[in-house]
């Protein structure tokens, strides 16, 4: 699979769990993509060299291809996304995992 994460409150939120998880996509032969609309790639690249993150290909707004960055996740044939903002989600065909939000319990669902 095409798998990709946002960098800023994504990635960075909990650079240890995404360590993990990009591990684990990585060793099962998963492709793994930081898509970000920051202008450049280098402040990715040290974090994730930093952090010690496997092989992740960097598409910043100087790589996205003149179609931003939801326009990238379709391009590119992403299968999962990981982000923090639910415009994101609404936005792309791929499917998407919110994080950072907060889940409704039951009684909180109007
Ligand atoms: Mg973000």
């Amino acid at each position: 699979m095409k798998i990709s994460f946002d960098f800023d409150g994504t990635l960075t939120s909990n650079p240890q769990l995404f360590r993990q998880i990009t591990s684990a996509f990585s060793a099962n032969g998963d492709d793994l993509f930081v898509i970000s609309g920051r202008r450049t790639s280098k402040p990715i690249e040290q974090f994730l060299e930093e952090h010690d993150f496997p092989q992740m290909e960097i598409q910043t707004q100087d790589r996205l291809m003149g179609n931003g960055k939801t326009g990238t996740i379709d391009q590119l044939g992403i299968d999962l996304h990981f982000d923090n903002n639910p415009a994101v989600a609404d936005a792309v065909s791929s499917e998407v995992f919110l994080v950072g939000q907060k889940p409704r319990t039951f009684g909180e669902v109007k």
